[in-house]
């Protein structure tokens, strides 16, 4: 049993661990961009502008769908843009370098070698292709609500069996306070006075018998029953 607190923190986990690997995408392409332009011997429009916007645009949706997710109120739904958005942002991350090289240099006939750029842009790519796809199988059970609060029981003493306790006082002793119609002739614990046939109560573990008016306050001020000190549950 998780509660929607837990989901929603390991769903933020996820999602931070995508806007980052979105923004090194960025950067490791960027980077590549940077070395490459200015080395000397970069050709001329080394890096094309559409695999920069495709690498921008699937680093960004990370973080998008990071953003979308924070405004998401149910969590299926958290769960669908954040994964959503970061599987999407990273396909294009790393259809990208890909295009670059296989795409538009080899089309070139030039002497390519795969430099460090284009492994960090793959490998960032996948790495948020797997983030998101973390996100999307993340389970989500909408009925998640908080454990509701224990019953409170008090603690039950371990000992001899309950036979030999049952007549002590006894702090982990419970009992009811129960309807006795069928009494004839009883008179209550609490007034000594007789109680009309019908109008008795008794204590359901010693059996002593009362009005119910008397036991009623007697319980409301100390909890428990005058005769056998049981606590006194609803
Ligand atoms: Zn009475
Ligand atoms: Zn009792």
């Amino acid at each position: 049993m998780v509660t929607r607190e837990e989901v929603l923190s390991r769903f933020f986990k996820i999602g931070s661990g995508a806007a980052a690997i979105g923004a090194i995408h960025i950067l490791a392409l960027l980077l590549s961009w940077y070395t490459e332009a200015n080395s000397g011997a970069a050709i001329y429009g080394y890096v094309f502008p559409e695999a920069l916007i495709l690498s921008i645009t699937g680093g960004l949706l990370a973080g998008i769908g990071m953003i979308a997710a924070y405004f998401a109120k149910r969590l299926r739904l958290l769960k669908l843009f954040l994964g959503g958005f970061t599987v999407i942002g990273g396909v294009l991350a790393t259809l990208s370098p890909i295009y670059i090289y296989a795409i538009k240099l080899l089309g070139l006939s030039v002497n390519v070698h795969l430099d460090i750029g284009f492994f960090a842009a793959v490998f960032t790519g996948v790495l948020q292709l797997g983030v998101g796809s973390l996100a999307l199988l993340t389970p989500v059970k909408e009925e998640t609500v908080p454990t509701p609060p224990p019953v409170v029981t008090p603690p039950v003493r371990p000992g001899p069996p309950p036979t030999a306790e049952a007549a002590r006082p006894s702090r982990a002793v419970t009992a009811k306070i129960v309807p006795a119609p069928d009494l004839e002739e009883a008179v209550c614990s609490i007034c000594f006075e007789p109680i009309p046939v019908g109008e008795a109560v008794r204590c359901s573990n010693c059996d002593a018998v009362f009005h119910k008016g008397c036991v009623d306050t007697w319980v409301s001020v100390n909890g428990t029953c005058p005769s056998c000190k049981a606590i006194i549950v609803d």
